[in-house]
C-alpha cells in the first residue's frame, strides 16, 4: 500500500504542475518557477510543503523567491524541525567522508544537493573550513548558526571562513556580503593531499581556494606521467606538483600571476633535491601552445585543465570546438607513447561528447589514442544519478599510440 502524508494545514504550501511533480517523482529535487501553480505570498527562503495538483504532499522544500529554481526538495516527508534535519544531514555528510576520503586533510565536506543540503558547500583545508551559501534558505540566520555550530562540534576547526559569490547573492536577491572569517581568526594554513603539501589562504584564490575535485585525478595522472611534462592551466600547481616525482622536467602554464606565485610557494614547500625544479610560465595558454607547436616542441606528458568553456547549454558547440582545438594542439606535441591528461569541468559537456571530441582530435592529429582511464570528480564530490547536475568533471587519461 502506498501511504501518503497529509500536509499539515499550518505549514506554508506550494502547489506545482504535473510536470514539476513528475520531475520530483523521477528523483530530481528541483522545481522550476514555471512549474509553480500557487505560491503567492510565500516568504523568501521559507520551508514549504510541496503538493501536486490534487493536493497530495510530495515533500518539503526550500523556496527561493527569485531563482529560476524555485523549490529544492529536502525531504519526502513534512519537516517539523529544520535545524534538527540540518544537523542530521551534516553528520551524515561527515560520516560519508570518513569512509571514502584517504590520504588528505583537504576535501569537500558538504556538496549541496549531492549531500541533500541544497545551497550549502563546505570544504575542509586541514584546520580551516570554507563555507559557501548559495540560496536564500541557507542564508537565514538560524541556518547559519546551526551549520556553524554543528561543523564546529564535529570537526573542531581553528576557524571557519565564508566565501561569497556576489553574482549568486544577486541572483538570489540577497543583500551583499563580503567574504571573511565567520569564526576564529586564522585565515591561512597548509594542507596535504597524496603526501604533497599546499598553501591555503582562505581569503584569496578562486572558487573555494583549491581544486579539491581533482585530488584523485592528480594521483592517477602521476601514475602515467614521465619525461618532459606540461601542465596547461596549472593554477596553483596541483597537477604539476604531482607529476614532478616521475618526470625529468615540468612546466606549468597559467595566465594568472597570483596563482603562479602560490604555485611557486607550493613547489618550495615540497622542494626535494632529487626532484626537478618546476618552471612556471605566465601566458595565454592558447597562444603559447600555438608557438610551442609551431617551433616543433614535443612533450611526454601534457595536462589540459581549462576553465569551463560551456557556461550554458547554448555554448555547447562552441565549447566542443574550443576543447577540440586545444586537445588537437596538445596531441600534435605529444611524443609516441606520451600521456594526455585532459579535463573539462563544464557540466553541459557530458562524458560521451567529451570522448567524441577527443576521438575527432586524435583523428585530425593522425594518431590513435589508447584510453587509460575515464575519470570524474573525486569521491568527496558525490554524484546523484537522478540529479545529472551533480556530475560535472571529466578527466581522461590517454596514451598516444601509433600503428608504426
Ligand atoms: N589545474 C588546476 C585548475 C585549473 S582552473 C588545478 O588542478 O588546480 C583553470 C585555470 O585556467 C585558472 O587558474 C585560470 O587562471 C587559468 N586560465 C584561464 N584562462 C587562461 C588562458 N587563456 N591561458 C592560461 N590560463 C588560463
Amino acid at each position: 500500500m502506498v501511504r501518503r502524508h497529509a500536509a499539515p494545514d499550518s505549514a506554508l504550501k506550494v502547489s506545482i504542475t504535473p510536470r514539476g511533480a513528475s520531475r520530483l517523482k523521477d528523483g530530481h529535487v528541483w522545481v522550476y518557477r514555471s512549474d509553480i501553480v500557487s505560491g503567492d505570498g510565500v516568504p523568501a527562503g521559507s520551508l514549504v510543503n510541496v503538493v501536486d495538483h490534487r493536493g497530495q504532499l510530495l515533500g518539503s522544500a526550500l523556496y527561493s523567491s527569485s531563482s529560476q529554481i524555485a523549490l529544492r526538495l529536502i525531504s519526502h516527508d513534512p519537516v517539523a524541525d529544520f535545524p534538527a534535519l540540518l544537523r542530521q544531514r551534516i553528520a551524515e555528510a561527515i560520516a560519508f567522508r570518513e569512509t571514502i576520503v584517504r590520504d588528505t586533510n583537504a576535501y569537500r565536506v558538504i556538496f549541496s544537493e549531492a549531500d541533500f543540503l541544497p545551497g550549502l558547500i563546505v570544504d575542509r583545508y586541514n584546520d580551516i573550513l570554507s563555507m559557501q551559501i548559495l540560496t536564500q534558505a541557507m542564508d537565514a540566520e538560524i541556518v547559519r548558526e546551526t551549520v556553524i555550530s554543528e561543523l564546529t562540534e564535529r570537526l573542531h576547526p581553528t576557524s571557519i571562513v565564508e566565501r561569497v559569490d556576489p553574482r549568486v547573492r544577486q541572483l538570489e536577491d540577497l543583500p551583499p556580503r563580503v567574504s571573511g572569517l565567520v569564526q576564529g581568526e586564522k585565515a591561512s594554513t597548509t594542507f596535504t593531499m597524496n603526501r604533497i603539501q599546499f598553501h591555503f589562504d582562505a581569503l584569496e584564490g578562486q572558487k573555494t581556494g583549491a581544486f579539491l575535485d581533482q585530488r584523485e585525478n592528480y594521483a592517477a595522472a602521476a601514475q602515467y606521467a614521465h619525461g618532459e611534462a606540461l601542465d596547461v592551466f596549472c593554477y596553483q600547481g596541483g597537477f604539476a606538483l604531482h607529476l614532478s616525482p616521475s618526470c625529468s622536467h615540468v612546466t606549468g602554464i597559467d595566465s594568472s600571476r597570483p596563482a603562479l606565485e602560490v604555485a611557486d610557494q607550493n613547489a618550495a614547500l615540497n622542494r626535494n633535491p632529487n626532484l626537478p625544479d618546476i618552471e612556471w610560465i605566465e601566458a595565454n595558454a592558447f597562444d603559447l601552445l600555438k608557438d610551442y607547436a609551431a617551433s616543433g616542441q614535443h612533450y611526454d606528458t601534457i595536462v589540459l585543465d581549462p576553465p569551463a568553456f560551456a557556461k550554458s547549454k547554448r555554448d555547447l558547440d562552441a565549447a566542443l570546438r574550443g576543447y577540440k582545438e586545444l586537445n588537437l594542439r596538445a596531441l600534435k606535441m605529444l611524443r609516441p607513447g606520451g600521456v594526455l591528461v585532459t579535463c573539462s569541468c563544464s557540466y553541459h559537456v557530458n562524458h560521451a561528447d567529451f570522448l567524441e571530441m577527443l576521438a575527432d582530435a586524435a583523428r585530425d592529429a593522425r594518431g590513435t589514442l589508447r584510453l587509460a582511464e575515464v575519470r570524474g570528480q573525486a569521491k568527496d564530490h558525490p554524484i546523484l544519478l537522478n540529479i545529472p547536475e551533480t556530475a560535472y568533471l571529466k578527466c581522461v587519461v590517454a596514451i598516444a599510440s601509433d600503428l608504426n
